[in-house]
């Protein structure tokens, strides 16, 4: 996109093939067809996993290949979030972009561009919420079986001693008290008993040793289904954090592209006071601008009231000459830039200083009467769009639109232009690239 940005040009009109390129179309719709499989799969899986581990006693055949199962859908799972997450970096190098260095057209094929990498980048996200919720509730349902079969040895381990103890003791109490005084024969006969006791007994403990076996894998498979939970969880903070930057670059070009209206506005504004009319391409510019930012969610209104923020008073506005008023801070430097001009034979004239009072009254007109609504709520949630008062160069005395022999210097020719692009930085102007007539202290 930073390619395409600097490639841009200001007039030029806006291709399709431009918004094609800058929008990556794979990937929202891998993320759609990922969230939309996984969906279906995953459920149906996570059920019959439970089901058959509640029923299974200690079959571990069964048991070991419905781990087998869970663990090879999780691999491909992190596979997914794997080729999703080296995407998104991908995708991050194209977020580097010089807001400021940009057209306006430019700023508003990227604010497009960067909404659909957001809406991709949530549908990533949601669907890495959706597997750490499904492999949680697996690692659930393995710990459930960990308890179950637990219980199960106890009660294994329980039957097995009463078991030996009843074949012992009911042996014992057929033996007639005095053979106990031979005391090897009462021994030999106890272990002979005992033995008898344990084959009698050979299914417990059996199925004792098999239940263990199921035990240990079920362990296992918990602990697997919790890490793997826990890398999915990771991974979706990682796309979490993404997608907050991407909301955060999403405002600061919001808030650039406001920057901008605000400029066309006003611009025009100040022209018609030199009565001159912008081209309608700038008119279209507008139009553009506004339509691409109503897709753009709008700042709040601060919950404590905005306080009025200062704006250049008449006080501070001195005469440059030839119809110019400018900041006192600037008026020498313009006065000579003026008359060096003149000097030259380049009769330079135009118009400097613009009172904010008359943008104040409209915006409380357009916008609303209250301080955030006519000093901060973006020119774009204003009917029609009004640009903030205070904020243009012109309200501040430190920019001007120059003319040349009476007419507005609208091309990048011609000795008005010649003379003040050879010229102008020696008295702190610079031009706005947009508008070969505009020259200010910053250069917007
Ligand atoms: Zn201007």
């Amino acid at each position: 996109m930073a390619l395409i940005l600097a490639g841009a040009s200001p007039g030029l009109a806006q291709e399709p093939e431009t918004t094609t390129e800058t929008t990556d179309p794979s990937i929202p719709t891998t993320a759609a067809t990922t969230s939309t499989t996984e969906a279906g799969g995953t459920e149906g899986t996570a059920t019959s996993e439970a089901t058959s581990s509640t029923a299974g006693t200690a079959d571990s055949s069964s048991t070991s290949s419905g781990g087998d199962t869970t663990a090879s859908e999780f691999s491909d799972e992190e596979l997914q979030a794997e080729k999703d997450r080296v995407a998104q970096a991908e995708a991050a190098n194209d977020r580097k972009i010089d807001a400021a260095g940009a057209d306006l057209r430019s700023v508003t094929n990227a604010l497009s561009a960067l909404q659909d990498k957001i809406e991709s980048q949530e549908a990533v996200v949601d669907l890495a919420s959706r597997q750490v919720a499904k492999a949680q509730a697996i690692a659930e349902a393995a710990t459930d079986e960990v308890a179950e079969l637990g219980a199960q040895v106890v009660d294994l381990e329980a039957k097995s001693r009463d078991q030996a103890i009843r074949s012992f003791m009911g042996n014992v109490v057929e033996v007639p008290y005095p053979l106990s005084k031979n005391d090897l024969n009462a021994a030999l006969r106890m272990q002979t008993l005992l033995n008898t006791a344990t084959k009698s007994d050979i299914d417990y403990i059996s199925e004792l040793v098999s239940v263990q076996e199921a035990l240990d894998v079920k362990v296992i498979q918990a602990g697997e289904a919790v890490a793997a939970a826990e890398d999915l969880r990771q991974t979706g903070e990682q796309e979490l954090a993404q997608l907050e930057q991407d909301r955060q670059a999403q405002a600061e070009l919001a808030a650039d592209a406001d920057e901008r209206l605000d400029h066309l506005l006003s611009e025009r504004a100040a022209l018609a006071s030199l009565g001159v009319e912008l081209e309608s391409q700038s008119a279209a510019d507008e139009a553009a601008l506004v339509q691409e930012l109503a897709a753009v969610p709008s700042p709040l209104p601060p919950a404590t009231p905005t306080p009025v923020p200062s704006t250049t008073g008449a006080a501070d506005i001195r005469v440059a000459g030839k119809g110019i008023e400018v900041h006192v801070s600037i008026v020498a430097d313009i006065q000579r830039l003026l008359a060096d001009a003149d000097a030259a034979g380049v009769n330079l004239a135009g118009g400097g200083y613009r009172d904010p009072a008359a943008q104040i009254r409209t915006r409380r007109n357009n916008c609303g009467t209250s301080n955030y609504a006519i000093y901060q709520m973006p020119a774009r949630q204003c009917s029609p769009p009004t640009a903030r008062p205070g904020r243009s160069m012109h309200e501040q005395g430190k920019a001007i639109d120059f003319t040349y022999n009476g007419r507005l210097i609208r091309s990048r020719s011609g000795p008005g232009w010649n003379w003040l692009k050879a010229n102008a930085a020696k008295y702190g102007l610079k031009n706005l690239p947009s508008e070969p007539w505009h020259w200010s202290t910053n250069g917007r």
